[in-house]
């Protein structure tokens, strides 16, 4: 069966449903989307995501939010063009000139253009608030967000650029609110900025389908600013980076987290009996934290950029396999009677009837 019954297409916009996370998992409940989409058209059917392509007006704004890049649009390639921002001349984003909706972008954009361009990267949001695509504020509020969260990042690392705005003044901008056009003229306007931005048109697919390629690129950015670094461990989380611990105690080994991940961030080791974690290939979906039934993997702060930037993976638990005295079956054996979880627990539970049977 080829890939094809899975990408769903409107005009220059698609969707890969065998990229999405509501896909990867069946309990996931990732709305981001589906929140951003001035038109609505995404909906769930049968707990799936699913476009309703004659609702799409491919405006771009929700494909920088996808965390697995399942969004995209034929003629715009935000990887693409965030690793050759460098050589541009042009500085500044904007809707109006170089880019489609700023949408289009994530945080890893942001960052990536500042460090490799060492320059600071401007965008033009002057004309955000009052867009037909902003009628919520929400496109407006998530391009804000990524903005200040790659802000805050570049600060902490240490780099003297930031990502500059250009903000319109108040009474623009009730101004430009009476001129409102339909959706009609957006769709015009991307078909004709489709032959304007040539220099875009490669289209990036994925090394690895389970890592998203902005994670990739960010990742060798920071391994070029490795020297530059004044601190590399961090002790609280953000939103572009994710920790994680596994409790001993309560971890089955059952490696339902390993076989859930999407990004393979978590991976069991070569003898199958024990985890390891990559903080740099976790993208935050909260499929572990969901699947586990011991709630035995949890959330943990702070962040390492050299683990995050060369991919260094810590063990998080492992364990030695026994044979369990009653059943006779391998467990990983956690210390005390040799016994595993579920003949001992089937021991505390039916112990009442193995008695009543004694007694009778
Ligand atoms: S944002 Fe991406 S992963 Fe999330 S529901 Fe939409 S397509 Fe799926
Ligand atoms: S952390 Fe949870 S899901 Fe992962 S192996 Fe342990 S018990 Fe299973
Ligand atoms: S480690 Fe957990 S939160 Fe991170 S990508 Fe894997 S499943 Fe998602």
């Amino acid at each position: 069966m080829g890939n094809i019954n899975f990408i769903q297409k409107s005009n220059l916009f698609s969707y890969t449903a065998t990229r999405c996370l509501r896909n990867e998992y069946y309990h996931n409940d990732c709305n981001i989307c589906i929140d951003l989409c001035p038109k609505g058209a995404f909906h769930i059917v049968r707990n799936k995501l699913t476009l309703f392509e004659n609702e799409c007006v491919g405006c771009a704004g929700c494909i920088g939010s996808c965390p697995t890049e399942a969004l995209e649009i034929e003629s715009f390639d935000p990887n693409g063009f965030s690793a050759a921002y460098q050589h541009q001349n042009e500085v500044t984003l904007s809707c109006k000139t170089s880019t489609p909706c700023l949408g289009i972008f994530d945080v890893e954009h942001y960052i990536v253009m500042t460090l490799r361009g060492d320059k600071s990267v401007e965008c033009d949001l002057s004309h955000c608030a009052g867009c037909v695509l902003n009628e919520t504020g929400t496109l407006y509020g998530s391009i804000r967000e990524k903005i200040d969260g790659a802000n805050l990042f570049l600060e902490q690392i240490g780099s003297e650029h930031r990502i500059k705005t250009i903000e319109i003044k108040e009474e623009e901008n009730e101004r430009r609110a009476l001129f409102r056009k339909g959706f009609d003229r957006v769709k015009e306007s991307i078909a004709k900025e489709e032959t304007n931005l040539s220099m875009t048109t490669a289209h990036h697919k994925l090394p690895d389908m389970k890592m998203p390629l902005k994670r990739v690129l960010l990742k060798n950015s920071l391994k070029e600013w490795t020297s530059r670094l004044t601190q590399t461990t961090f002790e609280t989380s953000t939103s572009l980076f994710f920790n994680k611990q596994i409790d001993f105690k309560s971890c089955t080994n059952c490696g339902e987290c390993t076989q859930f991940c999407p990004t393979d961030a978590l991976f069991p080791t070569s003898d199958k009996q024990g985890i390891f974690f990559a903080q740099g290939k976790c993208i935050g979906c909260g499929i572990c934290e969901d699947i586990c039934k011991p709630n035995a993997i949890t959330a943990k702060e702070g962040y390492d950029l050299i683990s995050i930037a060369f991919d260094r993976a810590e063990q998080m638990v492992h364990y030695e396999m026994v044979t369990c005295h009653e059943c006779r079956c391998p467990y990983p054996y956690k210390g005390g009677d040799p016994i595993c979880d579920r003949c001992s627990s089937f021991t505390t539970q039916f112990s009442n009837m193995f008695t009543m049977a004694k007694d009778l």
